[in-house]
């Protein structure tokens, strides 16, 4: 891939851990990037390497076990070449996170209000008042819709609802104005209509902020709703990018298409099993020699066993590492094995 970004390029980054059993290849040389005011999703089933890939840019990698290699460039800037002391000055202030689960990240000792004005105050070039840092949280707490303001920056964690909770949570990742964001998983730990609440929340300051966010989830419903472009990771490889509505009309990796199969359809009886992908991720302590996908795969061919897949491009910014694309290869009913899916509009 030739694309520059403006906000963050990733470049050939691996992440090893160096454990009793052995060396875990948990993410294998990916390259990624993401420009202003775009929304890249970042798709795979748990244990692809999406979140140590997040946590990578961050440098938050514990470093041993860990050993990460390669560049990530944020604006230019190689992050694996600055000092702790350079990251502090990065890490909530130019780049965000919003994790998982908000009560895992929030001090449930300490008042809500307190812990957003922290992440200001940290970052801030010259010493603010009590009153305008007040100020700012409530500004930050108005514009993520946090009902009654005042009164909830005196509030702690567990009297706010998961929600509210998570609403906190995505102003302290923007109260500093970040230039990148990255979510991991945002609203797996919501009920269904605080997910769809918390999406809408998120693409709306998204759009008005123009800042660049880096979703990740397992969860394709979520990638139309949000996705600009996709990255689907197996195995700790990137084997399809494509714009959002590329990857729904025309996906071009058998993973892809099994992930899509996996979305539950309206249209279908409630008596019709879910599809799954069968069989389960390889062992990255000893990934495969060639494809990672090859066990699972109903196309799979001699080579895909011996030789990893290179990128074909399909389209412009379309690429996917898969055999099938190769202009020699035997024809195939890939295409056609894509099953209905309504539903879903990127
Ligand atoms: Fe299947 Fe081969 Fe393509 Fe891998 S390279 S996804 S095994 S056809």
């Amino acid at each position: 891939m030739t694309e520059e970004y403006d906000i963050l390029h990733v470049k050939n980054l691996k992440v090893d851990f160096s454990t009793y059993g052995g060396t875990v290849q948990a993410v294998r040389n990916i390259s990624f990037g993401i420009n202003k005011g775009e929304c890249l999703a970042l798709v795979g089933e748990s244990g692809c390497g999406k979140s140590v890939s997040a946590h990578s840019i961050l440098r938050i990698v514990p470093e041993p076990p860990g050993q990460v290699s390669g560049e990530i460039l944020f604006k230019g800037n190689d992050l694996t070449q600055l000092s702790e002391k350079q990251m502090l000055k990065i890490r909530g202030a130019e780049i965000s996170m919003i994790f998982q689960d908000p009560m895992t990240y929030l001090n449930p000792t300490m008042r809500i209000g307190t812990q957003v004005t922290e992440i200001f105050k940290e970052h801030a070039p010259k010493r603010i008042s009590g009153t305008e840092l007040k100020r700012l949280c409530i500004d930050a707490f108005d514009m993520v819709g946090i009902t009654d303001p005042e009164q909830r920056f005196r509030q702690y964690p567990y009297e706010f609802s998961g929600g509210m909770r998570q609403r906190a949570l995505i102003a302290m990742a923007l109260i500093n104005k970040p230039s990148l964001i990255i979510a991991d998983e945002p609203t797996t730990a919501l009920d269904v209509t605080i997910q769809s609440q918390m999406l809408e929340l998120m693409k709306t300051l998204q759009r008005e902020t123009k800042t660049a966010l880096i979703l990740i989830t397992h969860d394709l419903g979520v990638v139309a709703k949000m996705a600009h472009r996709v990255a689907i990771i197996y195995a700790g490889k990137i084997v399809e990018t494509a714009p959002a509505t590329d990857i729904y009309r025309n996906p071009r990796h058998p993973y892809t298409i099994g992930l899509l199969n996996s979305i539950p359809s309206v249209s279908k009886s409630s008596k019709e099993p879910l599809y799954s992908i069968k069989g389960t991720p390889p062992d990255l302590f000893n990934p495969p020699k060639g494809c990672g996908f090859a066990p699972r795969c109903e196309f799979a061919m001699d080579i895909c066993d011996n030789y990893p897949p290179p990128d074909f491009q399909i389209d412009e910014g379309h690429h996917s590492a898969c055999w099938l694309l190769h202009h020699q290869a035997p024809t195939n009913n890939l295409k056609t094995s894509v099953l209905s899916r309504e539903g879903i509009n990127p």
